[in-house]
């Protein structure tokens, strides 16, 4: 029997997840009932409020009929499977596929949320914007990425649609202008992204521990204006204690060039995310789902992948270790990310990653709000 260690009730004091050893025995037992897709189940009820409960309130798999392996579901999308593929392999439909997916994204927001908390910034950062399409290639976006010099662990990362460019034939053009009437994308999106993912880092950043922080990016004119509208980092860009360095994207792309974290990450997501795939049926039609997707890869990357270490001294450290985080903390987040349920009440979390939490980024043309359950919305 698997005992809760909390109560799913937001509004009870009992509700947080006790970090260090366990509440105190905040339940009774309410006899069990029986279930198709996972035998006999223990119902609780909570002394404090009152609210009843059960084992599977509180597990990944709340309301499912069906148990999927979600290790596999997470090692498939990490290994450029799509979805379709990975419902053939596992004997199931898409759908229940892109259900688990979700599960596990709102599991790695929160692992990842409470890493962060224990972080305090010990490298340099690079940034850069990644650059696909949602939909169609008239939606294209760029996907704001903040990773660690030494570690390449990927920090942070935002999503913005922006506005098709380049050469387009007049026929182009014009279907451009026929889709813009439906949808256009946001102004400024991409300074606010950046500004947001940038946010986002210097929160870990404690200058008694770190005194300089540089932020390392291409030549792309959006940044330094978007660095100098921030009135969190005006003291410190002027003082210096902010610095950034700014290189051409021309330079060779090898280990030596100093944007070497984003190029490594840009061809990572290009080669193991099946809908970055450049000339392939493969692409993200529903922009909160190619989301959930990144967050998947993005965790797996961080917590499980090896860094590129030398392996003939048998150095078997991830981004994360190297990023000099707690390996108990990741190892204690690990333990439960594939069989807890994350409730959106006990995290503490960016606006993008409540955005990506709650399915509120905006798939251009589609009308239809994105489906959450409502105890994925809890809070
Ligand atoms: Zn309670």
């Amino acid at each position: 029997m698997l005992l809760p260690p909390f109560c799913p009730n937001p509004k009870c004091q009992f509700h947080q997840y006790p970090e260090q050893g366990s509440h105190p025995q905040f339940w009774t037992l309410r006899g069990t009932y029986s279930t198709n897709v996972s035998g006999t189940v223990q119902r609780f009820k909570c002394s404090h409020c009152g609210e009843g409960f059960s084992e599977r309130t509180v597990h990944i798999d709340y309301y499912t009929k069906k148990t999927i392996d979600y290790k596999e579901i997470n090692r498939a999308t990490g290994a450029a499977e799509s979805v379709i593929s990975i419902a053939k392999n596992l004997g199931c439909r898409p759908e229940t596929i892109s259900n688990r997916q979700d599960r596990l994204a709102r599991n790695h927001i929160a692992m990842h949320a409470r890493v962060l908390d224990t972080v305090i910034l010990q490298e340099d950062v690079c940034a850069d914007g990644f650059e696909s399409f949602d939909k169609s290639q008239y939606y294209p976006n760029n996907i704001n990425l903040v990773a660690g010099v030494e570690s390449q662990f990927l920090y942070a990362f935002t999503h913005c649609t922006i506005r098709r460019k380049g050469k387009m034939t007049t026929f182009q053009k014009e279907k451009r202008d026929q889709l813009e009437k439906e949808y256009r994308p946001p102004k400024k999106a991409l300074i606010k992204a950046f500004q947001q993912v940038v946010l986002s880092v210097i929160k870990l950043w404690y200058p008694e521990v770190k005194p300089v922080l540089t932020l390392k990016t291409d030549m792309h004119k959006s940044y330094p204006l978007a660095l100098y509208e921030l009135t969190e980092l005006k003291e410190k860009l002027e003082n210096k204690t902010f610095q950034h360095e700014v290189f051409s994207s021309k330079i060779a792309r090898n280990l030596f060039n100093k944007l070497f974290p984003v190029n490594y990450w840009d061809r990572e997501l290009r080669k193991d995310i099946a809908a970055y795939h450049r000339e392939s049926t493969c692409f993200v039609r529903n922009v909160s789902n190619g989301l959930s997707r990144l967050v998947l890869y993005q965790n797996w990357h961080n917590y499980c992948k090896l860094h590129r270490v030398n392996r003939s001294k048998k150095e078997f450290r991830t981004h994360a270790i190297m990023a000099g985080i707690d390996e108990l903390v990741i190892n204690r987040e690990l333990n439960r990310v594939y069989t807890d349920r994350a409730f959106l009440s006990q995290q503490k979390l960016t606006d993008e990653q409540t955005k990506i939490w709650l399915k509120l980024h905006v798939t251009p043309g589609k009308k239809r709000k994105n489906y959450v359950p409502s105890f994925a919305k809890a809070s």
